[in-house]
Parts: structure tokens; sequence; C-alpha cells
């Protein structure tokens, strides 16, 4: 039986081309404009799906045309939206999104109807919430309804994982109930007030976000791998090695949409962050945020072959 998946999160449209990452004040050509559907939290529910989650999302996406395709991209995937809800005037959420020749991106996102995702809403999600495995989160809605998710989570007995992107100040009482912390390295330096580029920096960093109450800090660093950091251990787990990295956008997405599968299917923390490394790797082989999440069967070939 699959297992159950909440995401409450936000729902972007990704507008997306390749150029040279503007200086401020500078001008420069792109290749085409591409529509993709994105959102940390779309992304990592569509991310969990794929990897084989019953999954369902809440968010809000405005009464527009990017919240029909956002709706049903979400749908594609087999991801429950009765929670995703229409908003009336206020635009969907939009990523503008800069790729380089190197496959470094620059994103500016306007948050929009994200941004009205309300405590209230997730509580017309209770009964959802209640009966679910795990529940992700990441940080583009509000902190105050992301703080009410995980109390209700937290009540229920559900895995709380946070992935806390992009970084904000977190009160000491919401990562006292988060079971699984992901940030990255950016995110964990901002989080920890601690530098984060030596393995020594790192570990320290991951080992304040663990005395600030989080049960365990799972440190992604992109192809170097991540960093585990929990009551026992301090453990570096490494990447897969990829030949063509085409675009980093939403490696962390699948990383984190993956980990919430393995967790909620049982398996311990060094073997799901194997799952979620494989989805990584596999998404920077593809451009675009959603079209590049991979699927069990891609990740179990990967784990397989490797
Ligand atoms: P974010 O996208 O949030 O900054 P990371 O870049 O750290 O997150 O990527 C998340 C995970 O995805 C990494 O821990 C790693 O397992 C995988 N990953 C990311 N980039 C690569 C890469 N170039 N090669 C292989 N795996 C990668």
């Amino acid at each position: 039986m699959k297992t159950k998946i909440i995401v409450a999160g936000s729902i972007n449209m990704d507008l997306v081309t390749r150029a040279p990452i503007p200086r401020p004040g500078e001008t420069v050509i792109g290749g085409d404009l591409h529509a993709f559907p994105g959102g940390k939290g779309a992304n990592q529910a569509v991310a969990a799906a794929r990897m084989g989650g019953q999954v369902t999302m809440i968010g809000r996406v405005g009464e527009d045309a990017f919240g029909k395709q956002m709706r049903a991209a979400l749908e594609e995937d087999g991801v429950d939206t009765a929670f995703v809800l229409p908003t009336a005037g206020t635009p969907t959420g939009v990523a503008l999104i800069v790729v380089d020749e190197q496959g470094q991106n620059s994103i500016v996102v306007t948050p929009g109807a994200n941004g009205r995702l309300t405590p209230a809403d997730i509580d017309a999600a209770a009964e959802a919430i209640a009966a679910a495995d795990v529940l992700l989160l990441q940080l583009e809605i509000p902190l105050e309804t992301v703080q009410r998710a995980t109390g209700l989570a937290a009540q229920h007995g559900l895995k709380v994982i946070l992935n806390p992107a992009p970084a904000a100040p977190l009160p000491q009482d919401l990562l006292s109930k988060v079971d699984i912390l992901i940030p990255n390295e950016i995110e964990a330096a901002a989080l920890s007030g601690l530098p984060s580029g030596s393995t020594a920096e790192l570990q320290a960093a991951a080992a304040n976000l663990l005395e600030q109450g989080a049960g365990a800090v799972i440190l992604t660093l992109g192809d170097r791998g991540a960093l585990l950091v929990d009551g026992q251990s301090k453990t570096l787990l490494p990447a897969f090695a990829v030949k063509n990295v085409v675009d980093t956008t939403a490696a962390g997405d699948a990383f984190a949409g993956a980990l919430a599968v393995a967790v909620s299917e049982g398996l311990t923390l060094p073997e799901a962050i194997s799952w979620a490394a494989g989805a990584g790797a596999l998404a920077v082989t593809k451009a675009g945020a959603q079209p590049s999440l991979p699927t069990r069967t891609e990740v179990q070939r990967l784990l397989t072959t490797t």
C-alpha cells in the first residue's frame, strides 16, 4: 500500500531562460522562454508522487491561467489537489529563472497566492493530515502557516520534514517539532549563523541546528553529497557521479520528495539518503523543475547499477 505524504507549500510557474546571469544594471539576451510548473512545494509533491507516495498538496494558486496549468500539472502526476485553493485577486506565484552555461541558476520568486496560504487553510485539511505518514514543508509560504501545519502533524504523530528554503529565521518551538531538517549549505549557514565552508564548519553548522531542536539534520552539498548529523553520528554520504550536468534546478526538491517517501516507508536515514541522492542526481541531468524529477523505477535502476 502507498504511504501518505502531505506537502504544504508553494506552487509557482517557473519562467526559465538560458543566459549569462546579468549583473545589476546589465541587460543580456537570453534563449527562448520556457514555462515549467514549479515552486518548491509543488516540485516536492510531484517528486514524492513519482517516487511512489500517495501525495496530497495544500497550497494556493490565483484564479488565472497559470493557476489552472499548475493544478493540471499536479493532477497529471496523481497529486490530490482538493486542498489547492483558488485565490481571488492575487496572481499565481511565479519564479523568474536564469540558467547559465555552467548550469548555475539565479532566481526571483514573486509569491502571489502562496503568500495567502493561512493557518485556517491548514485546519481545513486537518483530517487529511491526521491520516498521513509524513508532512513535508518548505519556507515559500507564510511562517505561521508552516507552524500550524507542523503543530498539527506533531499532534498526530506524523514525521515532519522541513526543507528550510529559502532560509528564514526559525523559532525554536518550530525546530523542536521537526524530525528531519534538510538545509543546503547556504541555508545551514543562515540558520546556524555559522560559516559552512570546510568539513569541520559544515559539521558544526549541522550540529548547531541539531542543538536548536531538529531531530536530525541532512545538509545537502550538491555534487559532494549530503552530511547526516543526528544524535548518534556525523556521516558524509556521497552523491552519485553525473557526467552531464544540464540544470541543477530542483535537485534539492527531488532529494526532499524522495526522502519523504523513503522515510514514510520505514527506511533508515542512510538508506533514505541514498534514494534521495539518486533522485537528486537524476534531476540535474534534465532541464526544468518538474520535467526533471525522476520516477521510482529510474531511481531504482540508478541504485542497482551504481
Ligand atoms: P539545492 O538544490 O537545494 O541547493 P543541492 O544542490 O545540495 O540542493 O542538491 C541536493 C542533492 O541532490 C545533493 O545532496 C545530491 O545528492 C544531489 N545533487 C545535486 N547536484 C548534484 C550533482 N551535480 N551531481 C550529483 N548529485 C547532485
